[in-house]
């Protein structure tokens, strides 16, 4: 067959590259309003959330917490008879059953959208045959076919990978990343984390829940060093107090770390001198990289910036009819905020007025025990842009609602603007705070300012009233604190 006839090229108004949740929300939102669409995906439509990141890693987590749970239920007036036991295979495969579960429904929104799934390896191609623009696609099939899809408007959403520390080259056994650790089929009995961001932190929570040993390895001087210093003091005391080791201020000097058949070892260089580390395992959680290689982006003006495809407010590259969305632009890496920015570009390549992306408006979970979440700036950050602000905390400690549950460690707090009252940040560490902050990420959106949030009726017994209070205590006004 002669070479231009197996080049099958067909024409949309919108091509998304990357089946990840940024990629596949945009085809949506873009379905939805009546363009002709095309996904390209050369793994599993979900991409990381789905797969390797947020819905897996819940899961196990979920499990780790019932363990625990039942560890203390006599604390409850609960007497289980016999040995509580762990069986690590059977919730990895409650893992796989609800991950595949959500792929089936994401499969299920691509049919019922009639968007094309098309599956292969994407390269996006300069100006061509195809098109007098760069932005056609072409996709490698998996039957080693080529097809080149031409739309008028193209997104980007190639997502992220684990970021690798040169010379310590993850072997998927001893040096583990996250992808890695989410496989494993039996738990080591000690893991050393390098990394004390949001991936190795909640890494930590569960290896310790399921009674695996843990020490945190941070460069940092403090765990998630991108939430309020309040909350990563906090959390390091708790993890402490829990029988987790946390090393902050902490090298790994990458040359000393040896693998074999026994385990890990490793020279890891503090304020108070050398230390040795050995484990059965360790993880790489160092963060991300996005995938801008090997996506054809030489062939376009888009111009790339700190390993990340840059955007303006409405996530457009420098070529306008390129857009790019979630992790591949190196903004927050949160699967929320990928989402939210395919509406926001989708909808402005359709020519419909919208407000730019604000990142302010994004809440930050982290899935720990007690769980972390934020929105808006930290008090640090609010005091380095010059600002002239108030704060307030409000504790869950003598919280009705979480003495019930049993979890009461934490607190809610806030961040205001001392001059003009508006509501700067919130911070939460404890329990289900990741739902909690849903309220004040409306908040935000809405521009309401404490005082407003606090007078909203917060129902009871709940643990929603630790904001109310801590909203009210900016004015000096809580009940309860
Ligand atoms: C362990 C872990 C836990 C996490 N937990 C949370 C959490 O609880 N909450 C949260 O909000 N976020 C969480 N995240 C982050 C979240 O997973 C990401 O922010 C989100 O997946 C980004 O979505 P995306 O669409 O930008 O990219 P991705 O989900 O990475 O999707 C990109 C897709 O593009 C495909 N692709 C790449 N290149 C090509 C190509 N050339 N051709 C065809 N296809 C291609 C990939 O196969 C992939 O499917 C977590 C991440 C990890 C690693």
């Amino acid at each position: 067959m002669a070479e231009e006839e197996r080049h099958v090229s067909k024409t949309y108004d919108l091509v998304v590259l990357g089946g990840g949740i940024g990629g596949y929300t945009a085809a949506i939102r873009a379905s939805q309003l009546g363009k002709s669409v095309a996904i390209v995906e050369r793994d599993k439509l979900g991409g990381t959330c789905l797969h390797r990141g947020c819905i897996p890693s819940k899961a196990l987590l979920r499990s780790a917490e019932v363990y625990a749970t039942m560890k203390r239920a006599d604390e409850f007036g609960v007497m289980a008879s016999g040995e509580l036991a762990f069986d690590f295979a059977k919730a990895q495969s409650r893992k796989a059953a609800i991950v595949e579960q959500l792929h089936k429904g994401v499969q299920f929104l691509m049919k019922k959208h009639k968007i094309d799934v098309v599956r292969g390896s994407g390269r996006i191609i300069g100006p061509s045959i195809f098109s007098p623009r760069s932005g056609a696609v072409a996709v490698e099939l998996e039957d080693g076919e080529t097809e080149t899809l031409v739309p008028n408007q193209l997104v980007i959403a190639t997502g992220s990978r684990p970021r690798v520390i040169p010379g310590l080259e993850p072997d998927g056994r001893r040096i583990l990343t996250s992808d890695d650790a989410l496989e494993l089929e039996r738990l080591p009995a000690s893991m050393i984390i390098v990394g004390g961001g949001v991936i190795g932190v909640e890494w930590a929570t569960m290896l310790h829940e399921f009674g695996v040993a843990v020490t945190i390895v941070e460069a940092a001087p403090r765990l998630v060093p991108g939430e309020d210093d309040d909350v990563s003091r906090e959390l390091e005391r708790l993890f402490r107090k829990r029988g987790i080791r946390v090393m902050t201020g902490a090298k790994l000097d990458v040359e000393t770390v040896a693998a074999d058949e026994t385990g890990v070892r490793m020279a890891v260089d503090t304020a108070g001198g050398r230390e040795e580390l050995a484990a059965e395992t360790m993880l790489v959680s160092v963060g991300r990289v996005a995938n801008v290689d090997g996506i054809g982006l030489e062939n376009t003006d888009v111009r790339v910036e700190n390993g990340a495809v840059k955007v303006n407010g409405f996530l457009q590259t420098t070529e306008p009819h390129i857009y790019a969305v979630g992790d591949v632009n190196g903004g927050l890496q949160l699967a929320h905020a990928a989402a939210h920015e395919a509406i926001v570009a989708v909808e402005h390549a359709c020519g419909l007025q919208r407000t730019p992306f604000e990142a302010q408006l994004v809440p930050r979970c982290v899935y720990t025990r007690p769980e972390i979440a934020s929105v808006g700036f930290t008090e640090r950050q609010a005091t380095e842009r010059g600002l002239n602000i108030k704060t307030s905390k409000f504790s869950f400690k003598p919280l009705g609602k979480a003495l019930v549950s049993g979890d009461n460690d934490g607190f809610v707090k806030v961040v205001a603007d001392a001059e003009s009252g508006d509501l700067l940040g919130v911070h939460i560490i404890g329990p289900h705070a990741t739902d909690l902050i849903a309220e004040a990420a409306l908040a935000k959106l809405l521009d309401a300012t404490p005082w407003e949030v606090g007078n909203a009726i917060h129902p009871h017994p709940t643990l929603s009233e630790a904001l109310g209070e801590a909203m009210m205590a900016i004015d000096g006004l809580s009940i309860n604190g």
